[in-house]
């Protein structure tokens, strides 16, 4: 039989993460999001609440389950759906975990991951001329004796400014194309290395996102991620910049998680406000029956449990060792969807409430939007996924 329920041990993680949420980032959202930039300390218990209790950050697998793995991925999505649902922004903000984190434990080594899996990176692809082509960057990576030097400029980093390692793409030789694509890790304070502005934005305005410049940075031979050799042939090749790219397998459907929690929280607020007026919605109730505005939530409760559905079955695979390239697209695509229009609807379903600043519904309409943008967009989620359902390589289907 088909159980769609969590494990035991992430229900407990999520229900503890999500009192945590309530308690502890709730209470400061719409302050970091009238004080844009203003660093949270107030996220730094949250934090450290985090990394003390291992059980809640890392379960490694589920022992009641033969042969099948509920482990770190899944655990990561509990999670971060779990906090989204308290402030998308304060948790993309909390001191210690960036998204360059994901990228790491992705491509490095056994002994990369030891020396630079605990610290805070932010992660930088985006260019000034590069966005979704990410093939196309043009920051460069000379090696030069026992150190490589960077150039190039990176804008729109999530932390970029908090953190305290970049993982940066940078091109060995652009003319040989994505092959010659590498993640390369710089310490923040390294000379050659500096953030230039801070974005101002619509939303997740707690969550710092810098431009930083690259000027002859120079850092440790070592600090390549992954294999350094650029592949000869087109085999090679292909699969060299598919170790880059596995990146977004895993931080995919932790942004898609992102949309489910804010989704979530968005749904309990409207429940709650039109309960003030004495609105219920009750699921055993004959359709035939049902008001227009029953049937409209109970919609957006149907695209938000699939949506959920999607991204767990994503982590999971990724759990299971299984290639999940086209289901981390697909629920990265349904769940940012489904958290825009969720969100917006339920600022209108409650009109002048949800429109104002009292209650937090407009916030999270507004924060909602990025998730449908970073770590490639609806479009190029939808692109990925007609490539993978037709077989058909990036230069047959663009
Ligand atoms: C708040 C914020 C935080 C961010 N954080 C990070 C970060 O931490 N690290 C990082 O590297 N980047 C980050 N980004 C950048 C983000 O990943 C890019 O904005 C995103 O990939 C889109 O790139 P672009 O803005 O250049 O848009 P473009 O690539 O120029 O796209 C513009 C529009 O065209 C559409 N489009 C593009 N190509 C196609 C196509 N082939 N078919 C159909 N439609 C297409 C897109 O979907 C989009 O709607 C962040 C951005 C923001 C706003």
């Amino acid at each position: 039989m088909i159980n769609l329920e969590l494990g035991s041990k992430h229900q407990e993680t999520f229900d503890k993460l999500r009192m945590m949420a309530e308690h502890m980032m709730r209470p400061y959202s719409r302050k970091y999001d009238r004080e844009e930039h203003t660093y949270p300390k107030e996220m730094e218990e949250v934090a450290k609440i985090l990394s003390s209790n291992r059980p809640i950050a890392s379960a490694k697998s589920d022992p009641g389950a033969k042969g099948v793995r509920n482990g770190a991925n899944l655990l990561s999505v509990t999670a971060y759906e779990a906090m989204c649902w308290g402030d998308v922004g304060l948790m993309l903000s909390l001191p210690g975990r960036g998204l360059g984190n994901a990228a790491i434990s992705a491509v490095a080594t056994p002994e990369q991951l030891k020396k630079f899996g605990g610290r805070y990176a932010a992660m930088a692809i985006t260019e000034p001329g590069a966005g979704s082509d990410s093939a196309n960057i043009s920051t460069t990576a000379v090696l030069d004796g026992d150190e490589w030097i960077i150039n190039g400029e990176k804008i729109f980093v999530t932390d970029g400014e908090h953190c305290d390692v970049v993982v940066v793409w940078a091109t060995l030789d652009k003319s040989l194309g994505k092959a010659a694509i590498k993640s390369f890790v710089v310490e923040k304070g390294t000379p050659g290395c500096e953030v230039t502005r801070l974005e101002h934005k619509l939303g997740i305005r707690a969550s710092d996102t810098a431009a930083i410049n690259f000027s002859d940075c120079r850092i440790p031979k070592d600090n390549i991620l992954g294999n350094p050799e650029v592949a000869k042939n087109a085999e090679e090749r292909k699969k060299a910049f598919g170790g880059v790219m596995q990146t977004f397998d895993n931080t995919r459907p932790p942004v898609a998680a992102m949309a489910i929690g804010v989704g979530r929280a968005a749904l309990d607020l409207t429940r709650e406000i039109l309960g003030r007026e004495g609105f219920e919605l009750s699921f055993d109730k004959n359709p035939i029956n049902s008001s227009s505005l029953e049937a409209e939530l109970t919609r957006m409760e149907a695209e938000w449990n699939a949506a959920r559905l999607l991204v767990q079955r994503a982590a999971w695979m990724a759990d299971n060792k299984m290639p999940n390239s086209k289901e981390a697209s697909m629920c990265k695509a349904k769940a940012g969807r489904m958290g825009n229009a969720v969100t917006l609807r339920c600022v209108a379903m409650c009109s002048s409430l949800g429109y104002g600043e009292n209650e937090l519904l407009e916030k999270f309409a507004r924060d909602s939007k990025i998730l449908d943008i970073f770590e490639g967009t609806q479009q190029i989620q939808q692109l990925i996924v007609a490539r993978r359902v037709l077989g058909k390589s990036s230069s047959e289907l663009k």
